[in-house]
């Protein structure tokens, strides 16, 4: 069984998430103007054909959509810690290993019940 988070790890995990989340909102911001530059490209030098802007599309939809999806896991990670009810595994209760959490900071279920 994995061993309680001790004040300091915690703190470092938080930042941990911290930095992820200022890290997906940047991106976020970008992907919105490299997506009107790929328009503006369109309009005025028509260097893309139809299809090669629609797959790009695709594809920085499905990067947005997978960050919105990060920063939710994050808020709520967040909002746990908040609680005190980080670091406990949401469906054993028992605590998840500190170990896993440096990998995936918002992970909110221990490695046996993830599996
Ligand atoms: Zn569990």
């Amino acid at each position: 069984m994995a061993d309680e988070l001790s004040g300091p790890q915690i703190s470092s995990l938080k930042q941990l998430l911290l930095d992820r989340q200022s890290e997906l909102k940047a991106l976020d911001e970008q992907g919105a103007s490299w997506r009107n530059t790929v328009e503006l490209d369109q309009q005025s030098v028509g260097r893309l054909s139809r299809m090669d802007a629609m797959q790009q599309q695709e594809m920085a939809q499905a990067e947005a959509r997978r960050r919105t999806s990060d920063l939710a896991r994050i808020e709520i990670a967040l909002k746990r810690m908040g609680e005190g009810e980080y670091g406990w595994c949401a469906e054993c209760g028992e605590p998840i290993a500190y170990r896993r959490l440096e990998i995936d900071p918002a992970t909110h279920l221990c490695i046996g019940c993830a599996r």
